[in-house]
């Protein structure tokens, strides 16, 4: 089967097609500026994609899209961004918009970081695995959740970068975000370590302090995870989490904070236990192909 993907991003979009064993065949990147000049860019790659006349035609869409997001099937407004500090994309009707230009097409749609977490249950890191959590520590913050082999969404979506912290011992940042301060994206985010250090993460690679400070969020983030989602794996990605330097103090703070309270195979496996994404990069836009095939499988 040919299925379309879109991952959507703050700064691009992802088009790409690829097929129902999560293979991408093709990919272009569209810049994210408005949807007035976005959409019509979109839309023009996937309509291309419909015709068979050079092939396969498309026949179904996985949308992975940055949040805030309606992703409650039976909502008037489903597949629809809602209260984003994007401002030009709040209210915008992604999901409608693109089944209306797509023939209406079965479209597949969730949050970015639940079909992140999709992909690597079906071929990644947690292959198999019912319960997990992925959580993409990046320029923000973001969680996919999934609990009895369901991803979750509940009465929106889990949005567990907002998970407040307790300020480490001598750390005297504020944090940036705007509705929380010290909350685990606003001290944690790449934004966050730049604004605090003055430099880019990158240029920071070779500072074990600033990569302590951030094992230490991270850990307490993990750790309510932990004892609220009790998922069978942690998957981290985004682009903080290249800093390959962090996973063993992520992994120590986070037993450190357990404390043994809770004793499972997983958590003594924890180089298993909490691991690095493993599909690339490109867990999202393969997720958001998985999310194509159950959608025209649920329509079929
Ligand atoms: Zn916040």
């Amino acid at each position: 089967m040919l299925y379309g993907a879109l991952e959507t991003k703050g700064r691009r979009m992802l088009c790409a097609v690829g097929n129902e064993n999560g293979q991408i065949l093709e990919r272009v990147v569209i810049p994210t500026t408005t949807p007035e000049e976005t959409m019509p860019k979109i839309i023009e790659f996937f309509k291309s994609k419909l015709d068979d006349s050079e092939g396969e035609a498309m026949t179904a869409l996985g949308v992975a899209s940055f949040g805030p997001v309606d992703v409650r099937e039976n909502s008037k407004t489903y597949g629809t961004i809602l209260h984003t500090p994007k401002i030009a994309w709040r209210n915008f009707p992604l999901l409608n918009t693109l089944k209306e230009a797509l023939n209406n097409i079965p479209v597949g749609f969730d949050t970015d970081v639940n079909a992140a977490l999709l992909a690597e249950t079906t071929w990644g890191a947690a292959r198999g695995l019912t319960d997990a959590a992925y959580v993409t520590v990046g320029t923000g913050i973001g969680m996919g959740a999934m609990s009895g082999g369901k991803l979750t969404h509940g009465m929106l979506h889990p949005e567990a970068g907002h998970i407040k912290m307790s300020v480490v011992e001598g750390d005297n940042y504020k944090g940036h975000c705007p509705s929380h301060g010290a909350c685990f994206e606003g001290m944690a985010s790449g934004l966050a370590i730049a604004e605090r250090w003055g430099k880019s993460p990158k240029e920071l690679a070779d500072n074990p302090e600033v990569w302590d400070l951030e094992a230490k969020y991270i850990a307490q983030a993990l750790t309510a995870i932990v004892y609220i989602l009790s998922p069978q794996k942690i998957i981290l990605g985004g682009g903080i989490m290249r800093q390959a330097q962090l996973f063993p103090l992520v992994r120590k703070y986070l037993l450190e904070n357990i404390n043994e309270y809770i004793d499972t195979k997983e958590l003594r496996n924890i180089n298993s236990y909490v691991c690095p994404a493993s599909l690339n990069g490109n867990e999202g836009v393969i997720g958001a192909l998985k999310l194509a095939d159950m959608e025209a499988a649920k329509e079929a």
